[in-house]
Order: structure tokens, then sequence, then C-alpha cells
């Protein structure tokens, strides 16, 4: 199903991001949880793609394996920087092959800490570029990336909102976010969206937290900001106790964004089925 019949449906789409696992002994565990994750019955599964298409053959690998064994409509994420059109062209002609639909184009960023990189090429320079060459080549529903915080490049919001639209008029369907801790940065993001003309769906992406210290690393990397009250609160509980905050407050920020008429929640799953098997318990979705 392409992300327009996806999202035009009268109640928020469930979707799920896993990564692809180091090794493929990796794989029958992941594949394990996402059939746990089946009954909350996701609209999609997003699939990460590495930086600079380093790890191609993993993430194809994992989309492979969905697409034989599980029966679920995949989102795979494609990222763009440093890759040659070739073989952007051969992951997007693979997958089509398998009866995928949807893509979510980045531009992605050059790996860190991986001083052998070199890049195949300069041709695509931002996700528009991607979103271009995926709609001439291909007829697969395309997403791509917002940032209601700013991407951390972007010199205003405004000017990253003008780029978010360059994204659409190339052919993006939707938009998938970054992760946010506060709702506000959501809602002034969809109007702020709205208003330089963009109608497609806004889709909130949640992390459940579990640990202080990996959401304090995901946060500095995204530069999603965690509200005072909520860290003064995680740094004063003790382990366990950190784990209950977060899930307390991920269901909290969906049942508030369905309130508010989000088309759907798209959770960071870490490849583990407990954390937002819990946060969905928690959350009534109808
Ligand atoms: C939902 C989601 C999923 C993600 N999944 C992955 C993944 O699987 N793998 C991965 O490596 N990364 C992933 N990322 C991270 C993403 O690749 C990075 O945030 C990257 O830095 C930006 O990607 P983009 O597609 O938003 O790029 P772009 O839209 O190209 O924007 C990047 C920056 O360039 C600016 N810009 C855009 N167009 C122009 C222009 N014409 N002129 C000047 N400036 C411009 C923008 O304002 C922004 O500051 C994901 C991010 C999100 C939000």
């Amino acid at each position: 199903m392409r992300l327009t019949e996806i999202y035009d449906q009268n109640k928020p789409v469930i979707s799920f991001e896993v990564f692809p696992p180091k090794t493929d002994d990796g794989l029958a565990p992941l594949l394990a949880e996402l059939k746990k994750l089946k009954n909350f019955k996701p609209g999609l599964i997003s699939v990460t793609y590495g930086a600079g298409g380093a790890t191609q053959g993993r993430s194809l690998k994992l989309l492979e394996k969905i697409s034989t064994e599980l029966n679920l409509e995949l989102m795979p994420h494609l990222t763009c920087i440093g890759s040659s059109e070739q073989s952007i062209l051969s992951f997007l002609q693979k997958i089509s092959g398998w009866g995928v639909e949807n893509i979510l184009a980045l531009r992605g960023d050059y790996p860190r800490n991986n001083l052998d990189y070199q890049p195949e090429s300069d041709v695509f320079k931002h996700a528009a570029d991607l979103v271009h060459f995926t709609r001439q080549r291909v007829s697969l529903s395309i997403a791509a990336a917002g940032f209601p915080e700013k991407h951390p490049e972007a010199e205003s919001l405004q000017s990253d909102i003008n780029h978010l639209t360059e994204k659409v008029r190339a052919g993006a369907e939707a938009v998938f976010t970054q992760l946010f801790f506060d709702n506000q940065y959501y809602y002034d993001y969809v109007k702020s969206v709205r208003a330089a003309g963009i109608t497609a769906p806004v889709i909130p992406g949640i992390w459940t937290i579990t640990n202080l210290k990996q959401v304090q690393k995901t946060a500095e990397l995204s530069r999603a900001r965690i509200p005072e009250n909520l860290l003064q609160k995680l740094q004063a509980a003790a382990e366990k106790e950190v784990r209950k905050i977060g899930i307390n407050h991920a269901a909290a920020q969906i049942r508030d964004l369905i309130k508010h008429g989000a088309p759907g929640i798209h959770l960071y799953t870490l490849n583990k089925a407990d954390a937002v098997t819990e946060v969905l318990q928690k959350v009534s979705i109808s």
C-alpha cells in the first residue's frame, strides 16, 4: 500500500522503525521481535540505511527477510550523500522488485569515525535531489524527513521548512519527523509547515526512554531537547524507575498527539518489542 493510502484512514497509523543487525545472526531474533509487534497492526515498518551507503547490503538482507517472511508493509530508508546514481538505482530497483511500495528519501550524513570512507560520487547534494531522482526512475511512494526543532545545519527553522517544500515539490508525499520529547515543537512545526503550503501528513517520531545515558546521547545527536522537568526526574530516579518514567512519558506524548489529530505515530523500537509494547498498551488507538 502506498503512503497516500496508508495515511488516508480515519485512525492514526502505527509505524515501527528498526535497523539492520550487524551480523546475519541478528536477523532471526529481530524477525521474532517484529512478529510480536505485528499484534499492533502496524501500517509500516521502516528500516534504516547506513550513512554513506556503506552498509547497503545489510539493509537489503533485512528488507528481503521481512518482505518474504512477514506480511508487513515496508518503508526502507535510503540516503544519497556520497552515493552514485548507479548504486541508488540498483537499491530502488531491488526493493521495487520485492513489491515494496514506499521509500524514505534522505540526504544522510558522511559516516563519522570512518577515516577510510571514500564517497562514490558527489552527484546528490540534498534529499530533494534523491526525491527527484526516485520520482523519475521508479513508481515508489516517497517520504522525506522533517525537523520540528530545526535540522542542526539549517540557518533557521523557516529556511529548513523552505527546503522541506523543495522535497515536497520534487514528489515527497509524507513527512516523518525527527524524534522530540515535547509535543509543542511538533504542533508549532505542523503549523509552520501548513503555512508554507505543505499539505502532506506529518508523522511524529517517538522515542521511548529506557536508559538515561542512552537518551542523553540520542538527544545530543538528534538535537532533540529533553524538557528540564523530565530530565530532572530522570536524573533523580533509580535505573528501573527511569524506564517507567520513559514509558509513561512516551505514552502521554502519544495520547496527546492522537488527541490533537496526528495522522500516525512512528515509534523507534531499537529492535526490541518490549518497551514500545508497554507504551502502546497504555494508549488506546481507535
Ligand atoms: C525520520 C528520520 C529518519 C532518518 N533515517 C536515517 C537513516 O536511515 N540513515 C541515516 O544515515 N540517516 C537518517 N536520518 C538522519 C538524516 O539523514 C540526517 O538528519 C541528515 O543530516 C539530513 O537528512 P535530510 O534528508 O533531512 O536532508 P536534507 O533535506 O537535504 O537537509 C539537510 C540540510 O540541508 C539543508 N538544505 C536542504 N536543501 C538545501 C538547499 N537546496 N540548499 C541549501 N541547504 C539545503 C536543510 O535545511 C538541512 O539543514 C533520519 C532522519 C529522520 C528525521
